[in-house]
């Protein structure tokens, strides 16, 4: 890390917590249901789909694995109540993933079944690298019985292509994004260059295969090279789509919808805000970059 960034995490944890939050309410919908539920409309309203995730990740009981559950299931059921255009993403250490394997599997059977019931999706979100192995063995076994279910891949990773390759001949869904979590240089391409190249090979090989790709990022330079590959292979909006963060340049985002493209907007909410934020900064410094350069030209 760069003794800038290194200043700024360090900083951090004593600008005070309603600076925070008022920095966050713009990536994150709000604490309650409700909040995420009007966000979502008023993407739909712009011709935006959504993606709603609850915040929460590496829960250490399975009460608090039973209870995340429960708030999905009504998160599935409150989107088909209300109409809304938005599939959910979840974390699986926070459907106890790092407890008992078969447990989270089960929690998250629920939730890929329910789903099909009110015909919507579940993403799962790719997390720390401890945890690859296994979300991907999540996803394949889910993948073999249903076909409401995706699961992120992060370019940064080495090992991506070949868990993209073993991933193919199940007709995948798979959200590809450069990966938010600090990992050892032994495993993943650290400098921004090496990353973007490897995204863009890993697009090339899924927007060929019979892959629905989401293709996760606000980088012009990929979205770019995304529209590129579409126009050369001419891909039909049923074989891809462009998914970007709430707040995260949303003029950007209207380019992409009017250029008549398919967007999804990943919509976190729930109490945990203050602590995912704050762990959003220190994984990624470049964001509590942004943090102080919107508490300093406010
Ligand atoms: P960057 O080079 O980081 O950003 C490009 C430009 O976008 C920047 O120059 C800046 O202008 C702007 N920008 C980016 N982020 C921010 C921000 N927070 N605030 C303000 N401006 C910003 N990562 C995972 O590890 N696992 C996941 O499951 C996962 N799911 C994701 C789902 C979606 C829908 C998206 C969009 C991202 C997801 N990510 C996930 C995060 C992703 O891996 C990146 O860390 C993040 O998107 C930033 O990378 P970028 O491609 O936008 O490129």
């Amino acid at each position: 890390m760069n003794p800038l960034n290194e200043l700024i995490v360090r900083t951090l944890p004593f600008v005070p917590k309603k600076v925070i939050r008022h920095f966050a309410s713009r990536y994150i919908a709000g604490e309650k249901l409700e909040d995420a539920i009007s966000v979502v409309k008023k993407l739909n309203e712009q011709k935006k789909l959504a993606t709603i995730d609850v915040l929460g990740e590496n829960i250490t009981s399975e009460s608090e694995a039973i209870e995340a559950l429960n708030t999905y299931k009504l998160v599935l059921n409150t989107i088909k109540e209300n109409n809304l255009n938005s599939d959910l993403s979840i974390k699986l250490t926070q459907l106890g993933l790092k407890l008992d394997y078969d447990f989270c599997y089960s929690n998250v059977e629920e939730l890929v079944k329910l789903a099909k019931q009110l015909n919507n999706i579940v993403e799962i979100d790719m997390e720390d690298s401890s945890t690859t192995e296994a979300t991907l063995k999540i996803y394949k076994e889910l993948r073999s019985k249903y076909d409401n279910v995706g699961v992120a891949i992060q370019a940064y990773l080495k090992r991506s292509e070949s868990d993209i390759k073993s991933l193919l001949p199940l007709k995948p869904r798979i959200r590809l994004c450069k990966g938010i979590y600090i990992e050892p240089e032994t495993i993943a391409f650290k400098r921004k260059e090496l990353i973007n190249h490897n995204f863009k090979h890993l697009l090339n090989i899924l927007l060929q295969s019979d892959a629905y790709t989401c293709i996760a990022t606000h980088d012009e330079e990929l979205i770019n090279e995304a529209y590129r590959l579409i126009a050369e292979y001419n891909l039909t909006d049923d074989k891809f789509e462009f998914q970007m963060l709430l707040g995260v340049r949303p003029e950007l985002g209207n380019r992409i919808v009017s250029d008549g493209h398919k967007l999804r907007i990943y919509v976190p909410f729930g109490e945990h805000w203050y602590a995912y934020s704050m762990r959003r900064f220190r994984e990624n410094p470049q964001i509590a970059g942004y943090v102080f350069k919107s508490i300093f030209t406010r």
